[in-house]
């Protein structure tokens, strides 16, 4: 979220990133975070240990507050992720009792001095975080082509987004890219701005997820203000939705969506969209959206293979100046069979627990934090019996009638949650699920999964308890 500047949500701050000095144009709340923010320091320089204040939280930034918001500025991804793993919320109380209001933080990156080969025009080093009037996203620079990690796994989807990039709107139009969590997706969809805007800097790109986009458009409607919403999001060259599957089941984002394509389809705009399946996966998607989705190019990104994983590890430790080992880089890959965004996890929680202990990063230090935080937590998907003892043991239906040929409606919703959550974490094919389920039909298993689907969107609970059911299982998803 700290790379998507202009749609903040709720508690969006409009102010310019300032200078290391207090200036004259600095607002009363900033003049009021530094000072609170010093002090919120100086009281934590005697509870926690030197190395800790030293190496994470002095060289944080504060930048501004507006309302409950707090940004702060890490110099570093590992060094925002340990932070916000470990203190966020002590820093968030605490600056709250300085402040005198609750304080909610939001930990940015602050974007890093550029390679010289990366240097651009177009892209500052300090993004404004602004409401700005006119919809362009600016890129953060984090993402780029020239630090994404090309294998056989995202061959496809890397050469259609750099096509894109090169020609918006002449080529593939739309790209949709799909594939599972932390692929790289977003990563492919902002390279594609930030190469666009180092071309030209005033090109107008929209950058939003499917979310913002659906919010947005209800508090248009809800606000009078729905022509300023399409304006927004139609006065744009290349136009980028990231997890467009969650428009699935909302008719009316779906019907406003499908007009905004359209619109910018017809002027020759660059439309590109994410998603974590196939458009013809996406079930509770309007067919005339689902179709059109299709008719460009369709590119899948894959889970990496051992020796893409270990380039990445090498590429992202070498973005963060941290020293690792080809032999240590090669034994994480290998040890954490994962999608990359936790395969970054590990090598900050190696990078962290060195920098703690004033050491390289040795391999009994990479074998240490593996067994601790990768082996026994178990990347491994969870099998069908675990799903289905976990539905069992919440619906308190025994495992045989899930799935046995009970119509009664407790029985069918249980087999129908387990069928979602089975399709959900494993992917696998109807046909083959069926199987499972005691050789029902592929269609009938679609029809559980759809069900679930559309009652997930209108039924909260049901929606927190499913999605608690597969984290309790696969922590990954
Ligand atoms: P998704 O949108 O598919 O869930 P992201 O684009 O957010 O995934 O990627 C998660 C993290 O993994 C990001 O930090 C991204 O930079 C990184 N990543 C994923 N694939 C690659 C790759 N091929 N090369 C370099 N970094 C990658
Ligand atoms: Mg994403």
């Amino acid at each position: 979220m700290c790379i998507i500047p202009f749609f903040l949500g709720p508690a969006r701050v409009n102010f310019w990133a300032m200078s290391d000095q207090y200036t004259f144009e600095d607002g009363e709340d900033q003049v009021l975070l530094r000072s609170a923010w010093e002090q919120v320091l100086r009281r934590l320089e005697v509870e926690l240990p030197e190395t800790v204040m030293r190496k994470f939280l002095k060289p944080l930034v504060p930048v501004a507050v507006e309302g409950s918001t707090a940004v702060i500025d890490a110099p570093g991804q590992f060094i925002q992720e340990w932070v916000r793993e470990k203190y966020l919320d002590l820093l968030q109380t605490r600056l709250g009792l300085e402040i005198g209001r609750p304080i909610k933080i939001e930990l940015r990156i602050q974007p890093r001095e550029r390679t010289a080969a990366s240097v651009d025009v177009g892209v500052v080093a300090r993004q404004p975080v602004s409401v700005d009037p006119t919809p362009v996203f600016r890129s953060s620079g984090r993402y780029r082509f020239d630090n994404f990690v090309v294998g056989q796994s995202n061959r496809l989807a890397f050469a259609g987004a750099k096509a894109v990039a090169a020609q918006p709107g002449s080529k593939y139009n739309p790209l949709f890219i799909y594939g599972a969590s932390g692929l790289g997706k977003t990563h492919l969809l902002q390279a594609i701005a930030h190469e666009i805007q180092r071309r030209d800097n005033r090109c107008p790109v929209m950058y939003v997820t499917a979310q913002q986009f659906a919010e947005e458009f209800v508090s248009a409607l809800q606000n009078n203000r729905i022509d300023q919403f399409r304006k927004n999001q139609r006065g744009v060259q290349v136009w980028l939705l990231d997890d467009v599957q969650f428009i699935a089941g909302k008719e009316r984002t779906q019907e406003e969506l499908f007009h905004t394509f359209n619109y910018l389809h017809a002027l020759g705009k660059q439309i590109v969209l994410c998603s974590d399946r196939p458009p013809r996966d996406l079930l509770l998607m309007d067919e005339r959206l689902r179709s059109r989705f299709e008719s460009g190019l369709v590119a899948d990104v894959l889970m990496p293979d051992t020796e893409t994983r270990c380039a990445i590890l090498l590429s992202k430790a070498q973005q963060e100046g941290v020293e690792l080992e080809h032999d240590v880089a090669m034994y994480l890959a290998e040890a954490i069979p994962s999608n990359v965004r936790i395969l970054e996890g590990a090598l900050t929680k190696l990078a962290v627990q060195a920098s703690l202990e004033g050491t390289p990063i040795t391999p009994e230090l990479a074998e240490a934090i593996v067994e601790k935080y990768y082996q026994s937590v178990g990347v491994a998907k969870p099998s069908f019996d675990q799903i289905l003892e976990s539905v069992s043991r919440h619906y308190q239906i025994p495992v045989p009638d899930i799935r046995g040929l009970s119509r009664k409606a407790p029985i069918a919703h249980a087999r129908h949650v387990a069928v979602f959550i089975t399709r959900e974490i494993t992917g696998d094919s109807w046909k083959h699920i069926g199987a499972l389920f005691g050789n029902r039909d592929h269609t009938s298993m679609m029809h559980g999964y759809k069900k679930i689907r559309e009652l997930m969107n209108r039924d909260k609970e049901l929606n927190a308890s499913v999605r608690l059911l597969m984290r309790d299982l696969y922590p990954e998803v």
